[in-house]
């Protein structure tokens, strides 16, 4: 069964050392990533089971987070934020 992490900036889901079926161990850096536009899956890089599934943040949560003083979250914000300025929404371009 794939662990469901729902807040990408909750502390740890990264160094989480999972077991599979497979006899394969290890943390997401071991593991298989691939991006969707949702999600990032996570599988195991043996048998490609996928052993965690991670829900991207919504603006909103990366807003929340930074206030809340998460580093990851201010650099994405701040990232995000010269996105915006750059190439704002709606825009006729
Ligand atoms: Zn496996």
């Amino acid at each position: 069964m794939a662990e469901i992490v729902h807040d990408y900036f909750a502390f740890g889901w990264r160094s989480r050392v999972l077991d599979c079926a497979c006899g394969w161990q290890g943390d997401s850096k071991g593991m298989a990533m691939e991006l969707h536009d949702d999600v990032t899956d996570y599988a195991c890089p043996q048998c490609a089971n996928l052993l965690l599934i991670v829900s991207h943040p919504s603006l909103e949560q990366v807003r929340q987070a930074a206030g809340d003083g998460n580093e990851e979250a201010q650099q994405q914000l701040a990232i995000v934020e010269e996105a915006l300025q750059r190439f704002p929404p709606n825009s006729d371009r």
